[in-house]
């Protein structure tokens, strides 16, 4: 379950997808308390995993189905789908903003 670090506030699903899986990841914001929060380190791990795993699908998995081209087309949508809509949604987690103030030095 996400929940926002500072008010506490439960993303719900709909949160999740519209505020989070389809926006620049360096803006996301709380829906409640509107304060700027990121993804924990945690899951931007579990984001690199899903992206590499979609990539390899897409790229390497799909093409040696030799499937006809609608039928690759339509399963590559489907894959990016379940990603933004499945992956994202159940695997993402929130840390306040780190805005990395570099100490001099
Ligand atoms: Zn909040």
């Amino acid at each position: 379950m996400a929940k926002c670090p500072i008010c506490g506030h439960k993303w719900t699903y709909r949160q999740k997808v519209l505020g989070y899986a389809l926006k620049p990841r360096t803006r996301t914001k709380c829906p409640d308390c509107k304060s700027y929060i990121e993804p924990s380190t945690a899951s931007i791990i579990v984001d690199y995993v899903a992206v590499l795993s979609l990539a390899l699908l897409v790229f390497i998995g799909i093409p040696l189905m030799q499937l006809p081209m609608g039928t690759s087309v339509m399963l590559t949508g489907a894959l990016i789908l379940v990603y933004i809509l499945g992956v994202i949604p159940l695997t993402v987690r929130f840390k306040q903003y780190d805005y990395k103030i570099k100490t001099p030095g």
